[in-house]
């Protein structure tokens, strides 16, 4: 009796320190939808690793089928939307009007009113603030938060993510067992 192993990839969504050195991760993956998994040791100061798994980070996953699911290890690339300036022009007037922002999920997050693309949406100003609250991993703001700000805000970040994982240049290891 072996372990089955698989790769996939995906963005962490929240992380949660577990004892000493250990840390939950939830991540929203490609192929295994949301997963949550301990990733044993990553606090200690020689987990490069450990010290990048921070929320909105992309991560390379190798998972097996265990009591949770363990995370091992890997490559990383910075996938937070832009919500404190414009994503474009870095401008920090961003547009409030009657209470929403202007999210572009190609061009990274918020933008000013002139860098306005097509097809942006107007989320209202809490979703925006709990997105923020999310990064920083402000979970009391985060978990306080109305449910139709929470639900918009999970559309939202489900939207971007699969947009930058789809349009992300990556190679896709197959399955393998153990
Ligand atoms: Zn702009």
């Amino acid at each position: 009796m072996g372990f089955v192993y698989y790769r996939d990839d995906g963005i962490v969504l929240r992380t949660q320190d577990l004892g000493e050195a250990d840390r939950i991760i939830t991540v929203l993956t490609r192929r295994n939808g949301r997963v949550r998994a301990v990733g044993k040791g990553v606090r200690r100061t020689k987990s490069r690793f450990g010290a990048r798994l921070e929320p909105f980070t992309h991560v390379d996953l190798l998972l097996y089928a265990g009591r949770s699911f363990l995370l091992r290890s890997l490559a990383v690339a910075g996938y937070a939307p832009a919500l404190d300036e414009c994503a474009v022009c870095g401008s920090p007037d961003l547009p409030a009007a009657k209470g929403s922002r202007v999210f572009a999920i190609a061009a990274g997050g918020l933008t000013c009113r002139s860098c306005r693309p097509a097809g942006a949406v107007t989320p209202s100003a809490h979703t925006v603030a709990l997105m923020g609250a999310l990064l920083r991993g402000d979970w009391a703001q985060a978990d306080s938060a109305e449910r139709r700000h929470q639900v918009e805000c999970s559309g939202l970040v489900a939207a971007y993510l699969q947009w930058h994982l789809e349009h992300s240049i990556r190679s896709l290891r197959h399955v393998e067992h153990a």
